[in-house]
């Protein structure tokens, strides 16, 4: 079994623990794999054939918005960053306005350390290709230009479904998309009428109701070490995402190179392993994990704040734990001993 997988059964097993075995209402789960990544649904309440045709319907879009949202392949965001890199702007189709219009408010809302459009510098380093990891970071003076030729963060706008940028942008919104995507599957479900639910894309998760009379019971992966590190209660309405340097990533000369960049540098963000942000958007709290990653030890707090976050919990690159009040109340570690951890008050 890959690492990710291993987790995905982890976190289902939890999820499974969480629903109790004593008048438990009718469960169904389906596992399917898209955006790269194993999603595990699990709804209540239904008959099976209703729930069947519940799992095709989420399947359904989840599919066709991977295609849509995929940045180099096909013809919804890739012809968008094929016009951007002849014109430095684009029609953006209809479609998926709404969702570059979201990320480029939270990309504002972050101080863009959340940078939808830093798509050439993801590719410069080879954490594009889902199926294969890069072996060395770039040259130095391939960053550098990369860097200028996306320029001044905050020059992206949408206007009239016109996007202007830069001719070295790109947008990549594999920061955002799995949060946005799994906001419109918790919506789709309610307007189904499906009120308890759970969807759980590797790890990162949106809960609707509760399954049974008990609450989601959800667990938080340990960025270096096998297992986890925390776990924690959680309700409907209530999503949970954690970005980590332990997704993607590759040795070089003795140092690990991962998947978040910082768009000052262009290169890994540097100070923190993992970032869980807990909030009831699950499109701002995916682009936050990434956010706050960048943000690092010292400017995190302030980037939350910003975001409109209160639930927040960062492991440092020295194994220390820092964690807003208001998360602090709810987490349960499951490691022994606790880390040392710091409570950080929000600006
Ligand atoms: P996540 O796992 O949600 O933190 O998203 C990481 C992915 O988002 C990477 O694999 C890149 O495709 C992209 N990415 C990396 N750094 C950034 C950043 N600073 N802002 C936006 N997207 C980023
Ligand atoms: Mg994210």
């Amino acid at each position: 079994m890959t690492h990710s997988v291993r987790w995905a059964a982890l976190i289902l097993v939890l999820a499974v623990l969480a629903a109790g075995c004593q008048r438990a209402p009718e469960r169904h789960d389906a596992r399917l794999l898209v955006f790269g990544t194993l999603v595990d649904i699990t709804l209540y309440g239904l008959a099976p054939e209703r729930a069947r045709a519940v799992v095709a319907d989420l399947e359904e879009h989840l599919q066709r918005w991977h295609r849509q949202w995929h940045p180099w392949e096909g013809d919804g965001l890739a012809a968008v960053n094929r016009q951007l890199a002849e014109d430095g702007e684009a029609t953006v189709p209809e479609a998926l306005r709404p969702l570059v219009r979201r990320a480029l408010e939270l990309a504002g809302d972050s101080g863009h350390r959340f940078h939808p459009g830093l798509g050439a510098l993801v590719r410069l380093w080879g954490f594009d290709d889902g199926s294969n990891l890069p072996q060395a970071p770039p040259a130095e003076d391939a960053v550098a230009g990369a860097l200028e030729a996306l320029g001044e963060p905050g020059s992206m706008r949408l206007e009239d479904g016109t996007l202007t940028a830069t001719q070295g942008t790109r947008l990549d919104l594999g920061a955002f998309a799995k949060g946005y995507a799994l906001a419109r599957l918790a919506e789709r479900l309610a307007e189904q009428g499906v009120n308890n639910a759970i969807i759980n894309a590797g790890g990162d998760l949106v809960a609707l109701g509760r399954p049974g009379d008990r609450l989601w019971r959800i667990g938080v992966r340990h960025p270096a070490a096998e297992g986890l590190l925390a776990s924690v209660e959680i309700d409907g309405g209530e999503a949970v995402f954690t970005s980590g340097d332990y997704e993607r990533s590759f040795r070089f000369e003795g140092r690990r190179y991962h998947h978040i960049l910082d768009p000052a540098s262009g290169s890994p963000a540097r100070g923190l392993t993992s970032v869980t942000v807990l909030d009831d958007q699950p499109a701002r709290a995916d682009a936050a994990a990434t956010a706050l990653f960048v943000a690092g030890a010292e400017d995190w707090p302030a980037v939350a704040a910003d975001l409109g976050l209160s639930q927040v919990m960062v492991v440092r690159e020295d194994g220390a734990v820092e964690i807003t009040p208001a998360l602090a109340e709810r987490v349960h570690f499951e490691v022994n001993p606790a880390p040392e951890t710091h409570i950080r008050n929000l600006p």
